[in-house]
């Protein structure tokens, strides 16, 4: 596997602006199909004027025509964030569902290696912890997030068939909340909403007690997993993510040490089927790709800070 040229869906968006930037350091040539429903040109921008980036303005749930050789295929083209997908349930449906149909048939036609983003959503609120790739999950099918988890669930489900029926060389890789700059501000996301709160000065918002657990990787080990995944010939599913759980009260008061922040912690409602644990057993990622996160919360949490800081300072300005 050379990753000569890669098509990555939903390349502008946050995790895809990442991969696009590393499999550039690497030598290799990158189309980027994305329309920016849910991210802008800013995040490609540094990209453009390098010769072997190309951008496709697409809708992924169109088909996809991609001329010339293709050796990989990088699905992450998807609402991603709360916000948008409940801003867009359907539109969010058809990412998830026709985008990743898409996507595989465009694989088909190159006879290339496909390596499609789920989530750990697809687990619901699990009732099993950590969450392994044997577990089938808890998703309530008609609640309000059923729009992402059950088209996610949909993506896998494609992707086996694609494999059984088509002989395509399909992954799935189960993407555990994932930070790191780039992230919008007001995404609604729990580290880039703290830090914003933090670097605001405004109260920080903890949903319920902030008992419920969460395991946060920073994107620069998920894309190395990531990549680490598409240049095996592994099915998956394999969970990506960093299996230190912590819980969200204690990310609050980390966002708030590392910003310098003098902002409190202010509790709201719950939200609604929102998962009271959640991290990921990744030995399967350990024993196949020999892949494990090595960038601490503290560390990835001040990365992260230069980053939300500088877009805010970018608002004040216009
Ligand atoms: P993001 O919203 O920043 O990026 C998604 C990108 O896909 C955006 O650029 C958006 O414009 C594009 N897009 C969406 N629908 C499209 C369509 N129909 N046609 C063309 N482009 C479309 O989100 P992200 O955090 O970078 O997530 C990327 C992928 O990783 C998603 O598939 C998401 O489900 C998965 N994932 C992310 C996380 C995380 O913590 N960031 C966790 C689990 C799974």
């Amino acid at each position: 596997m050379t990753f000569e040229r890669v098509v990555v869906t939903g390349g502008a968006g946050f995790l895809g602006s990442h991969v696009c930037a590393e499999l550039l350091r690497r030598g290799s040539r990158v189309v980027c199909v994305d329309d920016f429903r849910t991210s802008t040109a800013d995040n490609i921008e540094a990209f453009l004027a390098d010769q072997r980036f190309e951008l496709g303005v697409a809708d992924v749930a169109e088909p996809i025509e991609v001329p010339g050789d293709v050796d990989t295929v990088l699905h992450l083209a998807c609402p991603a964030s709360p916000v948008d997908y409940l801003r867009m349930p359907i539109e969010t449906l058809r990412s998830g569902g026709f985008g990743t149909l898409r996507a595989l048939e465009l694989a088909a036609r190159h006879d290339a290696r496909i390596v499609v983003a789920s989530t750990s959503e697809v687990y619901g609120d699990p009732v099993e912890h950590p969450q392994r790739e044997t577990y089938w999950g808890n998703v309530n099918p008609i609640g309000p997030r059923s729009v992402y988890d059950e088209a996610k669930r949909f993506g896998e489900a494609l992707t086996e068939a694609f494999r059984r029926e088509h002989g395509v060389r399909t992954g799935i890789v189960r993407i555990f909340n994932t930070y790191g700059p780039r992230m919008r501000p007001g995404d609604g996301r729990m580290v880039p909403t703290f830090l914003r709160q933090a670097l605001a000065g405004e109260p920080l918002t903890v949903h319920g007690k902030g008992e419920q657990t969460r395991s946060l990787c920073y994107v620069d080990d998920l894309v190395r997993g990531l990549l680490a995944m598409a240049a095996s010939d592994h099915a998956g599913p394999v969970n990506l993510g960093n299996p230190e759980e912590v819980t969200v009260i204690e990310v609050a008061r980390r966002v708030i040490e590392v910003t310098g922040s003098r902002s409190p912690i202010e509790h709201v409602e719950p939200m609604q089927d929102d998962p009271r644990r959640r991290c990921p057993d990744i030995r399967l990622a350990q024993r196949l790709l020999a892949w494990k996160p090595e960038i601490s919360l503290y560390d990835g949490l001040r990365m992260t800070a230069g980053s939300v800081g500088h877009v805010l300072a970018g608002q004040r300005l216009t």
